[in-house]
């Protein structure tokens, strides 16, 4: 690996790592080499075929595409085509199943019988009045203003405390800033225009992208381990997390994470839909999910099927981050990073990991867009002259 081949080194290779590469490559003809400490492309999207039964499984959890953006569906949209898959997500509460988001067929359900939508909204502000006048303290006080008590009760506190590891009461209440109702019977899970799932799996879309002699992979190397040998005026494109770029000197961002436990299980179809909620909070997985109904187009074996129990925790340093604790004291310590970062020259943080946000994919790929033509083109022209 010579350093000195490349105008442009990117670490790591999910799709804001990829979005950069493609686009120095494909538009401004630049040779690019990119890491990724990982054995494999395409970040936390990354997916593989059972060995067994064929199923494309979401190694790092279920993914779905869906985006309001219509600029970031059509650049997608050259490396795959979509499904029609349209997601839906149901969750199970003693015993009984139920529509998510919470929408009207989920309250007649609920409350046992039917509710025109304005009966349903006029019940709901009554049951969120419970705490009115009073600034909420906790998760639980903010939730039940929103939603009332008992749908609060049955579909936000277990799940929440699950996903927490901590009980509502103890959580800020600025976790959660809405609750979706759904005064109709409109149980798609996005409202996003377009939606769908890749023809041939995400880790295609990862190949096509990078399928140009410009552009060099070098899979199972840690940034860390070969950052002395790169040259100090490359510029860089880092989606790490930013905390162990500099070292943790400004302290530890805190992060989720998920423990995934997969299956293999001699039926045609074990529940019916693809996620499956647990609200309850004595069943300790947050949500199993059955990768075979994400593609009902393939032609799949009918006597097997993957499943995947979800156990979420907080991430210690050894795990997979996934979803930002974002406290207010973690957002002070981003900002001293942020600090960082722009005195870093040559070095362009980007992703949900080098700015320690929640990113769905349209997201990332957007801010990689927007990365490339206002910071990473730039400077790869101006290199130039
Ligand atoms: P990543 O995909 O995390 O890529 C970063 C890469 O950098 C990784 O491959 C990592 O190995 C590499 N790296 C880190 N440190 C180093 C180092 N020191 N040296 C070399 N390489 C390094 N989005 C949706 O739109 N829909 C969904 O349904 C959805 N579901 C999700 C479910 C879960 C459980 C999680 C965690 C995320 C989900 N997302 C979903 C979000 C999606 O995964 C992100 O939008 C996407 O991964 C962001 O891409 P990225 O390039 O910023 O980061």
């Amino acid at each position: 690996m010579n350093f000195h081949d490349y105008d442009l080194i990117i670490v790591g290779a999910g799709f804001f790592g990829a979005t950069v590469a493609e686009r120095a490559a494909n538009q401004l003809g630049k040779r690019v080499l990119i890491i990724d400490r990982r054995s494999h492309i395409g970040g936390n999207a990354y997916s593989e075929n059972d060995r067994q039964t064929g199923i494309e499984v979401h190694k790092y959890g279920a993914h779905l595409f869906h985006t309001p953006n219509r600029t970031v569906w059509d650049y997608l949209s050259r490396f795959t085509r979509f499904t029609d898959y349209r997601h839906r997500v149901f969750t199970s509460y003693r015993n009984q199943v139920f529509a998510m988001p919470i929408n009207l067929g989920t309250i007649c359900q609920f409350f046992g019988r039917q509710f025109s939508p304005d009966e349903a909204r006029a019940l709901i502000a009554a049951q969120a009045a419970e705490l009115e006048g009073r600034v909420p303290r906790n998760l639980e006080e903010k939730a039940i203003s929103l939603i009332g008590r008992p749908l609060y009760e049955a579909f936000i506190r277990g799940y929440t405390a699950k996903q927490w590891q901590t009980d509502p009461r103890d959580l800020p209440e600025s976790i959660i800033t809405r609750l979706p109702v759904r005064y109709n019977f409109d149980n798609r899970y996005f409202n996003d225009p377009y939606e769908g799932l890749p023809v041939d799996g995400y880790t295609a879309i990862f190949k096509r992208m990078l399928d140009n002699p410009l552009i060099d992979v070098q899979l199972a190397t840690d940034y860390f381990a070969v950052r002395q040998a790169i040259p100090s005026d490359k510029t860089v494109v880092y989606t790490g997390p930013i905390d162990r770029y500099f070292d943790y000197r400004a302290g530890e961002l805190k992060w989720r994470t998920i423990d995934f436990q997969e299956e293999v299980l001699p039926v045609g179809d074990f529940q019916g839909t693809a996620v499956m909620n647990y609200a309850d909070e004595d069943v300790p997985y947050t949500r199993i999910l059955e990768f075979r109904h994400f593609n009902p187009e393939r032609d799949y074996p009918a006597d097997r099927t993957v499943i995947v129990r979800e156990y979420s925790r907080f991430a210690t340093r050894a795990d997979e981050p996934y979803y930002p604790v974002d406290t207010l004291e973690d957002r002070r310590t981003y900002l001293a990073y942020r600090k960082l970062a722009e005195e870093e020259t040559g070095v362009i943080f980007g992703g949900r990991l080098g700015t320690y946000r929640y990113l769905d994919m349209h997201q990332a790929i957007g801010a990689a867009l927007k990365s490339f033509e206002t910071e990473v083109s730039p400077r790869l022209i101006g290199a130039e002259r």
